[in-house]
């Protein structure tokens, strides 16, 4: 639920405000009431047409704090008080962190919302580049929000996201995140695609870039160096959803990410204006190339579900590149994230454009999932 869709920082790689895309700027700043208690309707519809027992429900912007934390607490009530009884429903704010305030953070976790922060890492010389509109340095506000979490409402803290620079020491990166206590972390890639690509990456026009190319890796090296980290440390400091996951997939269990696996996606975004939409990142794709056209006051969680672009992405092996169907590391990689496939010419049915940087994640947690079971009883 996208509570509030403007934002008080304005961090210079942001694929939201600074990409192709420029629905937001037709949409109000802030979700109205309206819109908001007609999604708590449609969440709690959806749940009791399908029996669900846990809905996730991510409070999100822009800067959702700018809606102020009486309204997203609101939301939440509202939401728990309308879905059938015996469905949890798993609460979570994602904040830049600059508005945390101790009140703020207490109003939050009475009303059961978890707060996940995003950062760039843990130390000043990381965040450069989240600034505010005026280009002041954001890191002293987000740093004392993280402090407050960590030290006075350890229970609200959901974690931190962290999208990875390959220019940064690894080891430090991790080091000063771990620093902040968050009991999770997430490490995502930045958002580009084979038309538009990330940064950092070697020559993409050369064909040489799928398994086994031998292109170099700097996303696949940094990821290796900080999961060894993780994995080799005496006792487990945080969670990392994308390491968990991969080990997940490769002992053959379930697990649901974005970023690996072949499971269906389910989520969807409810916009300011009550838009149904497909997920943010494919923003970074191109302009609109969420929009499903469908909104909270006319349809269903359901016709959102069989709206074609979200269909897409049920479809599992079916739907990826010829390439993806043949690798031997399918069931794990899945392709990668949906939105890192996109080229101009010919849409979203090409490997990851991180095709060899995921080889190298994947290959690396294999061999040391195998040097760890080594010699354990079949
Ligand atoms: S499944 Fe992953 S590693 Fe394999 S070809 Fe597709 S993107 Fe590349």
């Amino acid at each position: 639920m996208k509570v509030h869709g403007r934002c008080n920082l304005a961090c210079r790689y942001c694929y939201l405000y600074e990409g192709p895309d420029r629905t937001w700027r037709g949409r109000p700043a802030a979700a109205s009431p309206a819109v908001l208690d007609r999604t708590a309707g449609r969440i709690a519809e959806h749940a009791a047409a399908h029996g669900l027992r846990r809905v996730a429900l991510v409070l999100h912007g822009g800067e959702p704090l700018l809606a102020g934390p009486g309204r997203l607490a609101a939301l939440a009530d509202g939401v728990r008080e309308r879905v059938p009884a015996g469905c949890a429903v798993h609460t979570t704010v994602q904040t830049n962190a600059t508005l945390l305030t101790d009140a703020g953070i207490a109003t939050l976790a009475r009303h059961g919302i978890g707060v996940g922060i995003s950062l760039d890492g843990g130390l000043a010389a990381h965040n450069t580049l989240r600034t505010d509109h005026a280009g002041r340095p954001s890191w002293p506000a987000a740093s004392r929000g993280a402090r407050l979490l960590a030290d006075h409402h350890p229970d609200a803290y959901a974690g931190i996201l962290t999208v990875v620079d390959p220019r940064t020491d690894p080891l430090e990166m991790y080091e000063s995140l771990l620093a902040l206590r968050p009991p999770a972390l997430d490490l995502l890639l930045p958002h580009g695609n084979w038309s538009s690509p990330p940064p950092g990456l070697p020559d993409l026009t050369d064909t040489a870039t799928g398994p086994g190319s031998g292109r170099a890796t700097p996303y696949g090296d940094w990821l290796c160096t900080v999961f060894d980290r993780w994995w080799l440390a005496p006792r487990r400091e945080t969670r990392i959803r994308l390491f968990e996951e991969c080990v997940a997939l490769l002992l053959g269990l379930p697990a649901a990410t974005e970023s690996l696996g072949l499971d269906p996606l389910n989520a969807v975004v409810v916009e300011t204006d009550g838009s149904i939409e497909q997920v943010d990142s494919l923003k970074s794709a191109y302009d609109g190339a969420a929009t499903t056209g469908l909104d909270v006051f006319r349809h269903t969680f359901d016709e959102a579900l069989r709206h074609p672009g979200v269909a897409a992405r049920q479809a599992g092996a079916g739907a990826l590149a010829p390439a993806c169907r043949a690798c031997p590391l399918l069931t794990v990689c899945g392709g990668g994230h949906y939105a890192h496939r996109y080229r101009a010419d010919n849409g979203f049915g090409n490997p990851s454009v991180y095709c060899a940087d995921l080889e190298r994640l994947v290959r690396h947690v294999a061999a040391r999932l195998a040097d760890a079971t080594a010699g354990d009883p079949p």
